[in-house]
């Protein structure tokens, strides 16, 4: 799937996604508050654009996590907060699709969670806005709405590791790179989803994105 900012167009080659980025949706998982932030990935082919339906087994238990999503816009490995915030081009709302009950079988035994979170179609997005050099990132907010409903409410302000921290920690691990994609994890709210279910993505900011599971 191809990103259109402006007149850039990007490919997305890399997923990188953050778990347990907010103390109120770390406990109702009942885990620990990272003293890092907990990366995972997903790759390109989880992406798909608004519409839907999800693809997935009947039997799971398939969950929504609401997140705000970051489009980095250049290649480098960051040293500062300050120089962090310069890879930043883009921003939207994604859903991170979990099948949460094959994750707490993964995770009790200490597997990997791909089969929960990497699946074809697991990382739905919105349309990307351009982000302004002088943008706080960390007072944005969004909401999750199922069927007309707020489920979770997002505010970067409650971020454990905001933004730019987040990307100085991938930084370490991997240059980045032009497309690459960043979830930065859900608040607290997250729950199961059912063929049919309407979900809204909105946020004063970015815009509004519409699903149907
Ligand atoms: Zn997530």
């Amino acid at each position: 799937m191809n990103i259109q900012l402006g007149d850039r167009n990007f490919v997305p080659q890399r997923i990188f996604c953050i778990g347990r980025n907010y103390v109120a949706h770390a406990h109702e998982l009942n885990s620990d508050v990272p003293s890092e932030p907990v990366i995972f990935m997903k790759p390109p082919t989880c992406l798909q654009p608004e519409g839907g339906p999800f693809a997935f087994p009947e039997e799971a238990e398939l969950h929504y996590e609401s997140e705000l999503v970051i489009l980095i816009g250049k290649e480098g490995r960051p040293e500062t907060i300050a120089e962090a915030r310069t890879y930043v081009a883009g921003m939207t709302l994604g859903l991170d699709l979990t099948l949460r009950d094959l994750q707490q079988k993964l995770v009790a035994k200490a597997l990997p969670w791909e089969r929960c979170k990497a699946f074809d179609g697991s990382a739905p997005i919105g349309q990307f806005t351009k982000v302004a050099p002088d943008l706080d990132l960390s007072a944005i907010t969004f909401e999750g709405h199922i069927n007309n409903e707020v489920r979770q409410q997002g505010d970067t302000s409650l971020m454990i590791f905001p933004v730019e921290q987040l990307l100085l920690a991938l930084a370490t691990h991997w240059k980045l790179l032009p497309g690459d994609l960043l979830f930065t994890g859900t608040p607290v709210g997250v729950g199961q989803l059912h063929p049919g279910d309407i979900i809204t993505l909105s946020s004063p900011l970015i815009g509004s994105f519409n699903w149907t599971a």
